[in-house]
């Protein structure tokens, strides 16, 4: 039998070991260590308790309630609050509900909605994917672009579903969206198509459907800047 394989020898070196770790923990303890180090991984997240809690959006919905925060509540028939995955990727913000999103209570369901749907089937995405929402959640009279105090009481809201939703990209559809949703008076030929940023979220400003119905040789832009949504969603797939 190899000398260092010999019973007496290994018992030898265990005795040596079992002292070393036991100065080991010594000094350790005297330096104040209250147990053994975790790895890095389980170390750098935050425990449960101390993560920030974000609201989700059914409790947001509850806090909208039977909205009266401004002048737009007197003439609609449905709150349309937004749609779609709790947990999406990718955020549309439009303007504000038409007539048929405020009879049914659903984002982008008239014919604008059917233009987006089209873009979002073009781009093999499906609507219950992705998560859609407007700037205002009540239809303004001959829909007109919302005020600044139907903004300001609506706002708010929509910023804590982007919150909860945590997207990796929002794209805002036409000019209303774009400039209340970044606090922006850039006209959206000049921003449509450059990314910009809405707290740490990327933002792609692009036309509005509506917008397209009138304008279909604008489509091609819309559609270039949705490549590059695209594009982006998939370089950061594991994000
Ligand atoms: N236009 C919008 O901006 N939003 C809708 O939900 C429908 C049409």
């Amino acid at each position: 039998m190899p000398e260092d394989l010999r019973p007496d020898k290994l018992r030898e070196e265990l005795l040596e070991l079992t002292l070393s770790l036991e100065e080991w923990l010594r000094l350790q303890r005297r330096l104040g260590a209250k147990g053994a180090p975790r790895p890095a991984s389980v170390t750098a997240a935050a425990p449960e308790h101390s993560r920030p809690q974000r609201p989700t959006l059914a409790e947001i919905r509850e806090e909208l309630g039977d909205c009266r925060r401004c002048k737009l509540a007197g003439g609609r028939t449905h709150i349309v609050f937004g749609e779609g995955n709790p947990q999406a990727r990718l955020m549309f913000v439009g303007e504000g509900p038409g007539e048929e999103e405020d009879l049914q209570g659903r984002p982008f369901v008239g014919p604008a909605g059917q233009l987006l749907n089209n873009l979002l089937a073009k781009l093999g995405l499906r609507r219950e994917e992705v998560y859609i929402a407007n700037i205002v959640k009540c239809r303004p009279p001959r829909n007109r672009d919302p005020e600044p105090d139907e903004v300001a009481a609506c706002l708010p809201f929509l910023l804590k579903q982007i919150d909860s939703i945590q997207p990796r990209v929002i794209v805002t559809l036409g000019r209303p969206a774009t400039q209340n949703l970044l606090q922006t008076e850039a006209p959206i030929s000049k921003i449509r198509g450059i990314w910009q940023k809405y707290k740490n979220i990327k933002v792609m400003p692009t036309f509005h459907p509506s917008y397209l119905l009138r304008a279909p040789r604008e489509r091609l832009k819309t559609w270039h800047d949705m490549q590059q949504v695209m594009e982006y969603l998939a370089a950061h797939e594991a994000d």
